[in-house]
């Protein structure tokens, strides 16, 4: 009988997540057999969880919050990219050995440029909120060269994180970057036009809230980009759309991509995502 590759993914909560169906689709794909286990684990049992998983034979597992910064402890090596994140969303044996990575960046910046292609290069971007997301998805935007970049948050402390976790580490080659910190309804964020809005907060995990953003904030952006996901589109979203943003997306093309190059890392295959961005899962 085939050994089937023991896979994982763990959080807290973690009923929501659509990993073991994403998974399961791109092994068919491959006439891969997986065993794909969706554990809830709190930060005090994250050490035990994933010595007995790797003990026992488990190849991969994915990391959602609130267990992306932790994991990192119990990794033996860590990618560039999870280093330069400060975190990461996913674990994996390789030679013996468990290594971090974090491939929300590449997922990103994929799903923008070749699914909706949407090129960063030279564009203005701007970034709402500080947060774990836009901690993983900032190096690799820089990585694609923008014109200028400003990363706005609603609390100062966490956008100065940010900024000094960044200028430590990444390498922010001919990028204007810019942090404010305040209201994100305040015209502040009216000093220049954006090609690009992402939204990173977390404010639409509450459905049906708004940010107030200003309404002018749209004005010649040809993409509005959220990275939660949802069956409907998000206040972000539809107030985009409403004023004045080309097109407007959720992040469901990012959990795909970086789902994609998580299992690539697992297996060494590159499955096909075209599927699944067609028809998310319900
Ligand atoms: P987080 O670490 O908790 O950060 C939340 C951020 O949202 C903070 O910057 C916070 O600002 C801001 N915020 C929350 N409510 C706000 C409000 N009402 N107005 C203005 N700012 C607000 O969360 P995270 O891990 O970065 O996740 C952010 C989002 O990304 C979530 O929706 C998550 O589902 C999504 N995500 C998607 C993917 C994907 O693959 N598509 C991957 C990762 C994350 P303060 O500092 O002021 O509190």
């Amino acid at each position: 009988m085939d050994k089937k590759l023991k896979l994982a993914v763990i959080g807290k909560p973690i009923t929501h997540s659509k990993s073991p169906k994403i998974h399961q689709d791109f092994a068919n794909q491959f006439d891969e057999k997986i065993e794909f286990r969706k554990d809830e684990v709190a930060p005090d049992k994250l050490e035990t969880w994933l010595a007995d998983f790797f003990k026992d034979g488990g190849k991969g597992v994915s990391i959602t919050l609130p267990l992306k910064e932790a994991a990192l402890k119990y990794a033996d090596e860590i990618s560039d990219r999870a280093r330069l994140a400060s975190a990461c969303n996913v674990i994996y044996a390789k030679d013996e050995k468990l290594i971090a990575d974090c491939t929300d960046g590449v997922g990103l910046t994929k799903d923008l440029e070749e699914n909706l292609k949407v090129s960063l290069k030279d564009k203005k971007i701007l970034i709402l909120g500080a947060g774990g997301a836009a901690r993983g998805i900032i190096p690799s935007i820089i990585e694609k060269n923008p014109a200028r970049l400003k990363i706005a948050n609603r609390t100062e402390s966490k956008a100065l994180l940010l900024k000094e976790n960044l200028e430590s580490k990444v390498n922010l080659n001919e990028t204007d970057i810019i942090f404010e910190a305040g209201d994100l309804s305040d015209d502040f964020l009216l000093d220049d036009s954006y090609d690009l809005v992402i939204n990173s907060t977390s404010v639409s995990t509450q459905v049906g809230e708004s940010m107030g953003l200003p309404k002018a904030l749209y004005s010649g952006t040809k993409l509005a980009y959220d990275l939660f996901y949802s069956a409907e589109k998000t206040v972000f979203m539809q107030e985009a759309l409403e004023n004045g943003a080309e097109k407007v997306s959720d992040g469901w093309g990012m959990l795909v991509e970086q789902g994609a190059e998580s299992f690539r890392l697992w297996t060494n295959l590159i499955p096909d995502t075209s599927r699944l961005l067609e028809k998310p899962i319900d």
